[in-house]
C-alpha cells in the first residue's frame, strides 16, 4: 500500500497564454498530466495561436479578450474540440472566477490583467501572479480582496518568489517578517548595463528588447532595459511582503543566477538561485507546498565560476529612482507611474520615442497627472487615465521636436 496520497487534478485558468510565461506554464503543466488539467485559455487577439494551444490542451473555455463575436472562429474551436470560445474582456474575469477553475495563471501584460487578477482574488482562488503591473497599480484594494476572501496568492516573478521560498511563511502572512530586516532584488541590469551612456539616445527597440540572460514578451523587455522592471518590482514586493521601502533594496547582478536574496535581523542572508529560467518560479508555485520537476537543468556553479554584484547607476537608470518616488508618495501615484511607463514604452516600441525619453515621459506625467491620497479602485482608474492622457500629450511632444 502506498503512503502518498495522489493530489487532486487541479484546474487552471491561464490568462495570457500565447505569451511567455503562457508557454513557460504550460511546457511545466504538461509534465504533470495528474496534478493539472488546463480549464481555460486566454489571449488576447491572437486566435490561430490560440487555437493550436487549445487543440493541444483542449480546455473546457477559450477566450480572445480583444475580439467581438465571430461565429466561425467559434466553430472552428469547436470543430477541433478546442474549447468553448468565449469573446471580450469580461470574459476573462468570468473564467479567472469560475467555480470549476482551482488556480488562475495570471500572466497577462499590463493594466489590462488587473480586472481579471482581481475577479480571482475576489473568489478566493489559488492565484499565481505574474501580472506585476495589478499590484503596482492597485496593491492595497488587491490586498484586500485576497484577504477578504482568503485566496492564496503565489509571486511567480523570479525575484518575488525567490524572497518567497527565502522567508518562512506564506507571503502576506508571515509572523516572522518582523526579524527581517531587509530584503534585496537582484537585477540583471539588462543589455545597456555597460553600454556608453551617449549611445542610450539612440538604441533601437530589438537591440532593447535583447535582454542578456532571459527571452520575455517585448513589453517587460524594454522595462528590463530602463530597469523600470526592477522599479515595478519594488512596489510588487512593498505589497506582497508588507515591506516599506526602506527595507526593500535592489543590487546589479549581471549573471541573474541569484534571484533575491533576504537578510534577517541576526545577519544571515538567504537567497535563492538557479538557472534563469520561468520554469522554476512557475513549478515551485503550481506544486507549493510539494517540489516538482520544472524541466530545467541543474546549476553548475563550476562552470559559471564567478557571481558579481554591483550597486544601480541612477544617472543610467532614472525610472528605477521614479518608481521608488511613486511608492514614498503612496495612493494612486504608482497607478501614475505604471500607465505613463506603458504609454512610453509603446510609443518607444512603435519607433515614435527616443529610449532615453521614456523616463521623461514618465516624470512629466507624474508632474501632470493628479494622483491624490486614495488608493481606491476607483482613483486608481481615474489616475491611470489622467496618467495616459498626459504621458500621449508628452510622447507626441517628442516626436513633433524630433521631426
Ligand atoms: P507577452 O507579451 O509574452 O504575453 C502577453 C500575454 O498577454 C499574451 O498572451 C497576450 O495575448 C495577452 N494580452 C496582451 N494584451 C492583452 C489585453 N489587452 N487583454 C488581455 N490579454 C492581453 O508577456 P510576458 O513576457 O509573458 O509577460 C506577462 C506578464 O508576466 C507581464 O506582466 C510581465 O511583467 C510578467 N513577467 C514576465 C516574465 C517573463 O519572463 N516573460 C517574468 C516575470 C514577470
Ligand atoms: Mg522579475
Amino acid at each position: 500500500m502506498s503512503l502518498t496520497v495522489p493530489a487532486r487534478t487541479r484546474r487552471l485558468t491561464l490568462l495570457g497564454a500565447t505569451g511567455s510565461i503562457g508557454a513557460s506554464t504550460l511546457d511545466v503543466v504538461s509534465r504533470h498530466p495528474d496534478r493539472y488539467r488546463v480549464f481555460a485559455m486566454c489571449a488576447h487577439t491572437s486566435a490561430g495561436a490560440l487555437l493550436e494551444l487549445c487543440r493541444r490542451h483542449r480546455p473546457r473555455y477559450a477566450v480572445l479578450s480583444g475580439v467581438s463575436e465571430d461565429r466561425s472562429l467559434r466553430k472552428d474551436f469547436a470543430d477541433a474540440s478546442a474549447g468553448e470560445l468565449l469573446f471580450g474582456a469580461k470574459a476573462l474575469g468570468e473564467v479567472a472566477a469560475h467555480p470549476d477553475c482551482d488556480v488562475v495563471m495570471a500572466a497577462i501584460v499590463g493594466a489590462a490583467g488587473l480586472g481579471s487578477a482581481l475577479a480571482a482574488a475576489r473568489a478566493g482562488k489559488r492565484i499565481l501572479l505574474a501580472n506585476k503591473e495589478a499590484l503596482v497599480m492597485a496593491g492595497e484594494p488587491f490586498m484586500q480582496a485576497v484577504r477578504a476572501s482568503g485566496a492564496t496568492l503565489l509571486p511567480i516573478d523570479s525575484e518575488h518568489n525567490a524572497v518567497f521560498q527565502c522567508l518562512p511563511q506564506a507571503a502576506g502572512a508571515d509572523p516572522a517578517r518582523a526579524s527581517v530586516r531587509r530584503v534585496v532584488l537582484t537585477a540583471s541590469g539588462g543589455p545597456f548595463r555597460a553600454a556608453p551612456l551617449a549611445r542610450l539616445e539612440s538604441v533601437t527597440p530589438d537591440e532593447a528588447c535583447a535582454h542578456p540572460n532571459w527571452v520575455m514578451g517585448r513589453k517587460i523587455s524594454v522595462d528590463s532595459a530602463t530597469m523600470m522592471n526592477k522599479g515595478l518590482e519594488v512596489i510588487e514586493a512593498r505589497w506582497l511582503f508588507d515591506l516599506d521601502a526602506e527595507r526593500i533594496e535592489v543590487l546589479v547582478h549581471p549573471q541573474s543566477i541569484v534571484h533575491s536574496l533576504v537578510e534577517y535581523v541576526d545577519g544571515s542572508v538567504l537567497a535563492q538561485l538557479s538557472n534563469p529560467d520561468m520554469r522554476v518560479p512557475i513549478a515551485h508555485a503550481l506544486g507549493f507546498p510539494e517540489r516538482i520537476e520544472s524541466g530545467v537543468r541543474s546549476l553548475d556553479l563550476g562552470a559559471i565560476g564567478q557571481l558579481a554584484f554591483e550597486r544601480p547607476d541612477l544617472q543610467r537608470f532614472p525610472c528605477l529612482q521614479l518608481a521608488y518616488e511613486a511608492l514614498r508618495k503612496g495612493g494612486a501615484a504608482p497607478a501614475v507611474l505604471n500607465a505613463a511607463n506603458e504609454i512610453a514604452v509603446r510609443a518607444f516600441l512603435a519607433g515614435s520615442l527616443r529610449f532615453t525619453e521614456i523616463a521623461r515621459v514618465i516624470a512629466g506625467s507624474m508632474e501632470i497627472a493628479a494622483s491624490g491620497s486614495s488608493g481606491s479602485l476607483e482613483a486608481i482608474l481615474e489616475a491611470d487615465a489622467g496618467a495616459r492622457r498626459a504621458a500621449s500629450t508628452l510622447a507626441e511632444r517628442f516626436r513633433s521636436q524630433a521631426a
